[in-house]
């Protein structure tokens, strides 16, 4: 009996072709490949002869709606999109995971602007010929960093690995062990070193290195002094660190050109909103150092990318070295950072026209109003279903950056009457758009330093289906 049921219904389920001529399905036809649908379908058909072979299939199932639907679903699981927008209510400005820098509407439309059309990328309009894509960059560049010259890559692992490769592979290169950091992503400075072929020389301990470990550590093979701003953490206590304008002077007495890998690399002075812990990297070439490397995407608040300032001669072995070509930047890319360099030199300044840096110089009192905005419209949207509250909270700059760098701020937190704090953040992650916010004790936070636009108005809504969907 079960049998012939079971085997009256595999006889229901129709063929491809059959369901290709049906209304619901000439639809997907318009959108999608003949051979994408007709995979899709068999996949789905698949799916359901599975279903009644375990029994689980229902009537409902062998409806061409139902089909419609599980076609649409497998085409979505196979072929829909990924990669979608989130909102950040963790107050970490840069955050790795979240895509790190947001960009301005006026960087992404020059991004559009040269995704659509031809432009002079690798043409001297000028001269009528061949042209350079770096040269497009390089008079802001030096403009705002003071550099005799520059080179920007994909970005700044990239741009490590090629300023290793290009000045001393096959040589060795002193580092302090202090600095041997990882970051994440898996990028450690050690392997990024045996990559390009230098050779690592370690000097000092973990938490102390003196100007002495590193002259003991110069010999005929060395090639270069490698300084790593020691981004994501920082070793506390009893330690000794030598100055970049130290190992610059050591570099310098022994012929040795000396490089410092920024990490973040700040073109602006954060110290007005109290972060004194990054200098900028116009004050780190003013110490006389040969190289800088430093990301486009962390504290410029540009595109992703890496970008090398300093001595032209340097400079120039990078550039003309055959890793440039593997690891240069694109045109979409070179299209943003342009816009991005361009702000630093607006009347209002880069604080007004770059997100990342907008975010770290919010005012207490722009930030008190968001988050009593916000909390009050939560109250009305969510009545009796949460208790909102406004608590003080320290976000972050993120991004490796100022490890110890706090952005003090309120945050506001909602604490669910039937549900667990857990439950909700869980489920404010499955919204459209997911909001991604931290979770203390009892209560979800928001941190309104890092809603971009208008997304503090789609929060309240947000929340309540988040709270219905948990609740069923
Ligand atoms: C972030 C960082 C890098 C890597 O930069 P990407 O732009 O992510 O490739 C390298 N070194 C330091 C010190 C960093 O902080």
């Amino acid at each position: 009996m079960e049998n012939s049921s079971r085997h009256h219904k595999l006889r229901l389920i129709p063929s491809v072709d059959k369901l290709l001529s049906e209304p619901l399905f000439v639809l997907l036809q318009k959108k999608y490949s003949d051979e994408m649908l007709k995979r899709t379908i068999r996949i789905a058909l698949d799916n359901l002869r599975k279903e009644v072979l375990a029994g689980s299939a229902s009537e409902e199932d062998f409806t061409t709606e139902s089909l419609a639907h599980r076609t649409e679903a497998v085409l979505n699981a196979r072929i829909g999109r990924r990669l979608t927008t989130v909102i950040n209510a963790t107050g970490v400005v840069v955050h790795t995971n979240l895509g790190r820098s947001p960009l301005s509407q006026r960087v992404a439309e020059r991004i559009v602007q040269a995704a659509v059309s031809y432009s002079n990328l690798e043409y001297n309009l000028d001269l009528g010929r061949r042209g350079e894509r770096n040269s497009h960059l390089r008079q802001i560049m030096l403009e705002l960093t003071g550099a005799e010259s520059v080179l920007a890559v994909n970005n700044n692992a990239a741009a490590v690995l090629l300023a290793l490769d290009a000045l001393a592979k096959g040589r060795e290169v002193i580092v302090s062990r202090g600095e041997l950091i990882e970051i994440g992503g898996s990028f450690r400075i050690p392997d990024v070193m045996a990559r390009s072929g230098a050779i690592l020389r370690e000097v000092g301990t973990t938490n102390r290195t003196h100007p002495r470990d590193y002259e003991d550590a110069i010999n005929e093979n060395t090639a270069l002094i490698l300084k790593v701003h020691t981004s994501n953490y920082r070793i506390v206590g009893f330690t000794k660190e030598v100055e970049l304008d130290e190992m610059v002077a050591i570099g310098r007495d022994h012929g040795i050109p000396s490089m410092i890998d920024l990490g973040s690399g700040c073109l602006m002075d954060l110290s007005p909103y109290g972060l004194t812990d990054e200098p900028t990297v116009q004050q780190i070439l003013a110490s006389g150092v040969d190289v800088v490397s430093f990301s486009g995407d962390k504290l410029l608040g540009g595109p992703q990318a890496g970008i090398l300032a300093g001595r032209f001669e340097y400079i120039e072995k990078m550039r003309t070295n055959p890793l440039a070509r593997a690891l240069r930047m694109d045109k979409l890319t070179l299209a943003a950072l342009e816009a991005t360099l361009e702000e630093y030199v607006t009347a209002a300044g880069p604080a007004e026209g770059i997100p990342t840096l907008a975010m770290i110089a919010k005012s207490p009192e722009a930030l008190h109003q968001a988050a009593e905005a916000l909390a009050r419209s939560l109250a009305e949207t969510l009545g009796q279903e949460a208790v909102i509250s406004i608590e003080s909270g320290v976000g972050r700059v993120g991004g490796g950056a100022l490890p110890l760098g706090d952005l003090p701020g309120p945050r506001v937190a909602i604490h669910p009457r039937d549900i667990s704090a857990a439950r909700l953040e869980k489920e404010l992650r499955s919204g459209k758009p997911p909001v991604i916010a931290l979770v203390k004790e009892d209560s979800v936070l928001l941190d309104p330093r890092t809603l971009l636009h208008d997304q503090h108005f789609l929060i309240p809504d947000l929340v309540h289906e988040a709270l219905k969907r948990a609740r069923h």
